[in-house]
């Protein structure tokens, strides 16, 4: 991608305006760099560039630009990962900010050797899909940093499924990790396009069980797409030890029972205390205890059936299958 960052301007409709046209160019020419199925649309390098162009920047300089790049270049990808952030969670955004752009000296290197690395997953990610579903995947991958806590999204530009990496938060994974991650959020896609209604909605309308199925399946697929590690690292891709996993060991029963009660209840908080990334929701379980059971639950319905036929189920059916497996696991 050729197109650079805005410059500041003394007002802000300016940089607004700018920006927006800038961000309107940027979306048309992102050229794809990895192959023609899943492509690359690179929003991070021209904050690379951008950064290795500035001479000495003062503080200022460098909020301005993490600013600048967030909010005005890439708006849209920005929008995605604050979507109703800044009302949910009551965090300084200013000071956060000011604290994330003083360490671009030392953040910057370690998202360009990340962005290195990921170029040189995804084909394999892909050859692994080809090789284990016989289908091709086929979706855009947006690179982008944000200070914003998600480590990707899923995208709907231009009425296309696709997935926006958030390369300041994998920048901490490690290289199994970033593998371990990479296969599971594509599998989300995959899923999404190939095995669910291609006009569909990304998760079934009930929560629990959808994310119990959307998430689960894929931690587990991500173990066949990238075999060869412990259970923990494909639940836990992020951590860096086994602390969060033996904690779901640990309270397996008591999340399978409340699991098991609670399989038809649509209300939000239950779904929370599954699957949102807020401690504060799941205590005293660690977060997202439903990765974990809903791992346990493809692991445990492929005992008696081929993982594939597993992993490329639809949705439907899927309540009745899992309730009396749930049931089992809880013996
Ligand atoms: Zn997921």
């Amino acid at each position: 991608m050729t197109a650079k960052l805005p410059q500041a301007r003394p007002r802000g409709i300016q940089i607004f305006l700018l920006g927006f046209l800038v961000c309107v160019a940027g979306l048309l020419g992102a050229a794809p760099t990895v192959n023609a199925q899943i492509t690359v649309k690179d929003y991070l390098q021209p904050l690379l560039d951008e950064y290795a162009a500035m001479d000495a920047p003062g503080p200022q300089e460098l909020e301005l630009l993490a600013y600048r790049y967030e909010f005005v270049y890439a708006k849209e990808l920005g929008d995605l990962f604050y979507d109703r952030l800044t009302h949910d969670r009551k965090w300084g955004l200013r000071e956060a900010f000011a604290d994330y752009a003083a360490s671009f000296p030392e953040i910057i290197p370690t998202l360009a050797a990340k962005r290195a690395e990921v170029l040189e997953i995804i084909p394999a990610t892909e050859a692994r899909f080809v090789e284990l579903f016989g289908l091709q995947p086929e979706f855009p991958v947006y690179f982008f940093a944000t200070l914003a806590p998600t480590d990707g999204k899923v995208t709907h530009f231009g009425g296309r499924r696709g997935f926006a990496l958030n390369f300041n938060k994998i920048r901490t994974y490690s290289a199994t990790g970033t593998r371990i991650l990479l296969g599971h959020e594509f599998f989300h896609l995959f899923q999404a396009e190939y095995i669910e209604e291609p006009e569909g909605p990304e998760l079934p309308p009930e929560p629990t069980l959808g994310s119990l199925m959307a998430e689960g399946w894929a931690t587990y697929a991500s173990e066949k797409i990238f075999p060869g590690f412990e259970a923990w690292q494909y639940v836990s891709p992020f951590a860096g030890d086994d602390q969060q996993f033996r904690a779901f060991q640990e309270y397996k029963g008591e999340m399978l029972g409340y699991l098991l009660a609670n399989l038809d209840n649509t209300d939000r908080r239950v779904w929370a205390r599954l699957f949102s990334g807020n401690p504060e929701d799941a205590a005293p379980w660690p977060p997202r205890g439903g990765y974990y059971l809903g791992y346990l639950l493809a692991k445990q319905m492929s005992a008696d059936r081929s993982w594939r036929d597993v992993l490329l189920m639809p949705y439907r059916g899927f309540r009745e299958i899992a309730e009396t497996e749930l049931r089992s696991l809880a013996k």
